[in-house]
């Protein structure tokens, strides 16, 4: 799937996932919406393990505060989670580095034992 849009102004030249939105580091895109793109983890922990991650950088959730970015974070996370699990899953924002955060851009983890 190609990425539908470069929106990423705010981009943080040293962070991963502002390669991966920018389409500079090849990822096995699953969705996208005008302000979240949604990926597979390169590391999946879970027979489904996906990754929702705002176009705009922000290092955690506690930094995302632009309200547009943070409702269709949440829009595509509903999405990923319909289209792509059976209905039950986890959803996880690991923040900070004491509690597992490894990525310092803003992400939800979608983990299912079962998709659709
Ligand atoms: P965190 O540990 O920060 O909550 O989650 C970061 C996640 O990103 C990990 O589950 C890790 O496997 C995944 N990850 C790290 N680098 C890449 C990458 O280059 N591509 C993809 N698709 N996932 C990555
Ligand atoms: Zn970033």
């Amino acid at each position: 799937m190609e990425l539908a849009t470069k929106m990423n102004e705010e981009e943080n030249l040293d962070c991963i996932f502002c390669k991966i939105v920018n389409g500079d580091v090849p990822t096995e895109l699953i969705a996208e919406n005008e302000h979240a793109i949604a990926f597979l983890d390169l590391y999946p922990k879970a027979p489904v393990h996906i990754l929702v991650v705002p176009k705009i950088h922000s290092d955690n959730i506690l930094q995302l505060d632009n309200s547009s970015s943070l409702i269709g974070l949440f829009e595509l996370i509903r999405k990923v989670a319909a289209t792509k699990t059976d209905g039950q899953f986890k959803l996880q924002f690991n923040t900070g580095q004491r509690e597992g955060q490894s990525v310092f851009h803003t992400h939800a983890h979608v983990l299912s034992e079962q998709s659709k």
